[in-house]
């Protein structure tokens, strides 16, 4: 049987520009899978438990982190960097190449309405094999946080 090929397979264009977009104003959330909380709790040199108290809220039943007091910022970007960037989540890790950026050519394009690395001119080609690992590490990780698709 013939194997079949996604519409990326010649790779796709991303580099991070450090723009901060997708890390402020839009609503969203950045969900924690176990490994996630252990490797910030250690990032901050914290229990589990503490880091959970100072950073995290619950979300329809699934652990996220908090965003800045009165903003849709993320608790841990300073002057427009990451200051978790070592022991950031995995959901962060492995943007853009989430499974709803990727299903068809026309979710690319939109993801890429709100991040400019995305087709950025200065990108380098990023390999369809490297895509679905990345693709796969983040649906791996969802099943971690208990993600349901269908919500
Ligand atoms: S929006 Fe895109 S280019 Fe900007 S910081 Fe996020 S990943 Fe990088």
């Amino acid at each position: 049987m013939d194997e079949v090929k996604p519409w990326f397979q010649e790779g796709l264009r991303f580099k991070c520009t450090g723009c901060g977009a997708c890390c402020t104003g839009s609503p969203g959330y950045v969900y924690l899978s176990d490994p996630d909380l252990e490797n910030l709790a250690r990032h901050f040199g914290l229990s589990i438990e503490e880091f959970g108290r100072r950073y995290t809220r619950l979300v329809d039943g699934q652990i996220a982190l908090l965003d800045k007091p009165g903003s849709a910022d993320c608790i841990f970007l300073k002057e427009n960097k990451c200051s978790a960037y070592e022991a950031r989540p995995v959901q962060c890790k492995t943007f853009p190449w989430w499974v709803h950026n990727l299903r068809e050519p026309k979710d690319w394009e939109e993801a890429a309405e709100r991040c400019e690395g995305i087709n950025h001119p200065d990108a380098p080609l990023v390999a369809a094999e490297t895509i679905e690992v990345q693709c796969m590490t983040y649906l791996d990780n969802l099943v971690e946080t208990n993600f349901s698709l269908e919500s």
